[in-house]
């Protein structure tokens, strides 16, 4: 499995000036390029491959002397990213790629070579020497690739991508009910638990998102170009990067907790591609953390030896978890009361319940034998209820 470190850098001045100017030549070389495939694009009606951008690149270099200071392969990067951007816009993953602006440009890729990490004297950078960096906490696997990043509020940092091999973990077969853990999100509350627990976003979180709000809002009201609408910009840039932090430190925090605890995680899988946009502000703001938060709870899972588990989310809020009756509710009712069981527990509770019940079948405890499971679509309600109807212990809806 690939893993991600990242380490805060700190250049000195004159090793930032040059960090500086490599980005600036990148930034130029990516335009080039891309100027480069639209030309030929318009000509040939066919898209070039990997290998001819890093030919290109590679070109540019040797005949560009200040390019020759930067490493070849962080200019043969620079062909990766263009081929990148144009291919997820053929295969309609993205937009046109942009025109690059230097202060849009920020980071810079080394793939094998020009890099080594020294415990004692820092990074060792090619045509830098070394730069000081903080490692707090050890790099583990093996490096594949090292990216160094300007940040918007100025801080640099370097960002090791190393790949490791998966722990095998208990397998799921031997894991008791206890370690299972169902997990509903919601609009309300972060993330709410089977077991009654709920974990929710951190006051200051929400102080931030509001300081957001507020400063988009001046911002829109200055005039374009003005002086004051380009510091409003920097400044609301650095907050939501600041945010972006704080909600990442949350979720990691958060999903570390769970599988220190618990040895499944199950979730309810949302059917939303990351290019819908939702009309409600809250409910697609929801869906951007349920993603974030699905992706770090899988690669968590990974790195841990646990397992996390999808089930579909057909019925998850109006089913009764007891006696699995239709319980209709509007948006806004808190409550789950079931009036064939009696039940009465929070909406969210009753949501968990359901989707760990829906885990547990997908993951069979000893005594129901092993199943195989593993290649089944998602795990579902309307399959339960309609085995329940069949069998005779559910009235059928005239
Ligand atoms: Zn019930």
């Amino acid at each position: 499995m690939l893993s991600a470190f990242r380490y805060r850098l700190y250049p000195k001045t004159d090793q930032e000036k040059r960090l500086n100017r490599s980005l600036i030549l990148l930034c130029g070389l990516y335009n080039d390029l891309k100027a480069e495939e639209m030309r030929r694009y318009r000509k040939d009606h066919k898209s070039t491959p990997k290998t001819m951008f890093r030919t290109f690149a590679l070109n540019a270099r040797k005949h560009d002397e200040r390019l020759r200071d930067i490493h070849s392969q962080v200019v043969q990067n620079v062909g990766d990213r263009i081929h990148r951007s144009f291919r997820n816009f053929f295969e309609g993953r993205a937009r046109f790629p942009k025109w690059k602006k230097p202060n849009r440009y920020n980071s810079l890729t080394f793939t094998q070579f020009g890099f080594r990490l020294n415990p004692e004297k820092g990074l060792l950078l090619f045509g830098l020497g070394y730069v000081r960096i903080f490692v707090h906490r050890p790099l583990l696997g093996r490096v594949k690739q090292l990216t160094i990043k300007h940040e918007a509020d100025d801080k640099w940092c370097a960002i090791f991508i190393t790949e490791r091999d998966e722990p095998t973990g208990r397998p799921l077969t031997e894991i008791p009910i206890t370690k299972i853990r169902g997990a509903d999100m919601g609009l309300s509350s972060f993330v709410t638990f089977d077991d009654s627990t709920s974990a929710e976003y951190p006051e200051f979180l929400r102080r931030s998102e509001g300081k957001i709000a507020r400063l988009q809002r001046h911002f829109m009201r200055k005039h374009k170009g003005s002086r004051r609408r380009r510091e409003l910009g920097r400044r609301l840039a650095r907050l939501h990067l600041h945010v972006g932090h704080q909600r990442e430190d949350f979720q990691n925090k958060l999903v570390h907790r769970i599988f220190s605890e618990n040895d499944v995680l199950v979730l309810e899988k949302l059917h939303i591609s990351g290019m819908l946009r939702n009309h409600l502000l809250a409910k697609s703001i929801s869906d951007a953390s349920w993603n974030s938060f699905a992706k770090k709870a899988s690669f968590k899972a990974k790195s841990m030896g646990k397992h996390l588990i999808f089930v579909d989310s057909w019925g998850t809020t109006q089913l009764c978890h007891n006696c699995l009756g239709w319980v209709p509710k509007a948006l806004g009712e808190r409550k789950h009361r079931c009036l064939s069981c009696g039940i009465d527990v929070p909406r969210d509770e009753n949501s968990a319940l359901l989707i760990k019940r829906l885990g547990i079948l997908r993951s069979p405890t000893p005594d129901r034998g092993p199943s195989p499971a593993e290649q089944r679509p998602l795990p579902s309600l309307r399959e339960v209820v309609s085995q329940r109807r069949e069998a005779g212990s559910l009235p059928t809806q005239g």
